[in-house]
């Protein structure tokens, strides 16, 4: 089926345009197209942008908001346990059914690719993975799924974890998940990171790992996974989240390790909101934000990039999810606010999430996979700042999902007149 988008506007080209769309692909990128279509579309004058990337989202908790027990202390380990509680009674079904509506809205807010993180571990066992496969299976051909065999509880610390980590891979998982910063010592730390490039190179999957989610400068496991990919011949292919560690240690060591970090190809993820509500919650006096240090990884020439990470759950009890609030806020906490680092901030949100998840044909040219977003607004400044509906967005060519904004302003004249 052929489609045009018409009267779209595109980041950095002035005027506007219409996009045709052939199947699953960009036909044609120009100004104003002759030709009719099977389909039509108006883009009434929005910024037409490849589809919203969310690399990072832990779907088998999401809603648990809705149910759970507060966090009383607000801390990142009465949270773990919190969704023990859950855990220890998921179901495949459960899962899938209380995560489906939250992929849904991703949709609607454009996101065309997503990275569901399934905890591995002994008190779960399996039943995350096979929900979050399940899932996948539900939104097959509507948004690009991967799952992530995520080892919540650690490796070491978790005796059997290692056999299930295998059996996630077996079972189809995508990428294998780490988290190493929270084992007990610094040699199993290394283990950890050992054993996940172990098992990504025999099941030749890509690694993605939450590293020094704490603002303990103590917490060491970036470098480690950095030098360790330099080792392995993985650059590019591995991702590391949070990173909040980074921002505690001393300006010298921090330096060092962003040298590894480029090095190493890694992709650094701010999972802003979250950071933002967890972290720096012992200190008094200045209280630290736990977000990265994203300017001078980005000056660095890091791949960096900003992901949702939780949607009302025992970590967090807000999350639409939507992929350009999540820019929105990393504006700020980043002090990202200068008009081209605007159009970095849209980045971290598109192409340098789509290069973290090695996303084939990601972009507006022809020739590019028809994942694409209409936003309601003419600019990406615009676009951070209203954060507006996003009024079409397809994947692979298919028509997901349509907003409007509809508002109705009752003036005064118009009350005293009536
Ligand atoms: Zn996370």
């Amino acid at each position: 089926m052929k489609q045009i988008i018409r009267n779209v506007r595109l980041r950095g080209r002035e005027g506007s345009f219409d996009v045709a769309v052939d199947g699953d692909r960009i036909a044609a990128v120009e100004p104003e197209i002759a030709d009719s279509a099977d389909r039509e579309h108006d883009g009434g004058g929005g910024l037409l942008v490849p589809g919203l990337v969310n690399a990072h989202q832990h779907l088998d908790k999401c809603m648990l908001g809705d149910v759970m027990r507060q966090n009383e202390s607000q801390t990142l380990q009465e949270a773990i346990e919190i969704t023990w509680d859950h855990k220890r009674s998921y179901t495949v079904e459960e899962i899938a059914d209380r995560a489906a509506p939250v992929v849904e809205a991703a949709i609607v807010n454009g996101t065309t690719a997503i990275r569901g993180f399934a905890d591995v571990d002994t008190v779960g066992g399996l039943v995350p993975v096979q929900g979050l496969l399940e899932l996948k299976r539900r939104f097959e051909g509507m948004i690009t799924f991967e799952v992530v065999a995520f080892p919540q509880e650690a490796i070491i610390r978790d005796p059997g974890c290692d056999k299930l980590m295998e059996e996630a891979m077996d079972l189809g998982c995508d990428v294998v998940g780490g988290l190493p910063w929270y084992e007990r010592l610094d040699r199993h730390v290394e283990e950890h990171i050992d054993f996940c490039f172990d098992l990504a190179k025999r099941t030749g999957r890509d690694v993605h790992m939450l590293a020094d989610d704490t603002d303990d400068p103590y917490s060491r496991s970036l470098e480690y996974l950095a030098v360790r990919t330099i080792e392995e011949g993985y650059q590019g292919r591995v991702s590391a989240s949070h990173c909040g560690a980074l921002a505690a240690y001393d300006d010298n060591h921090a330096a060092r390790v962003i040298g590894y970090v480029r090095d190493a190809g890694i992709s650094i993820m701010s999972n802003t909101q979250i950071s933002l509500v967890l972290d720096g919650r012992g200190d008094r006096g200045l209280v630290r934000r736990g977000i990265t240090r994203v300017r001078e990884l980005l000056d660095a020439g890091v791949n960096v990039l900003s992901a949702q990470d939780d949607v009302n759950d025992p970590y967090y009890p807000f999350g639409k999810p939507d992929q350009i609030e999540v820019g929105q806020y990393t504006a700020h906490v980043a002090q990202l606010t200068y008009l081209p680092e605007l159009e970095t901030v849209f980045d971290m949100i598109t192409y340098n999430a789509a290069r973290a998840m090695r996303l084939d044909g990601y972009g507006v040219e022809p020739g590019d996979r028809a994942d694409l977003v209409v936003i309601d607004a003419p600019t990406v400044r615009e676009a951070l700042r209203l954060v507006p509906p996003r009024r079409l967005v397809f994947y692979g060519g298919r028509l997901m999902a349509e907003s409007r904004l509809e508002s109705t302003l009752h003036t005064g004249a118009e009350v005293s007149g009536g």
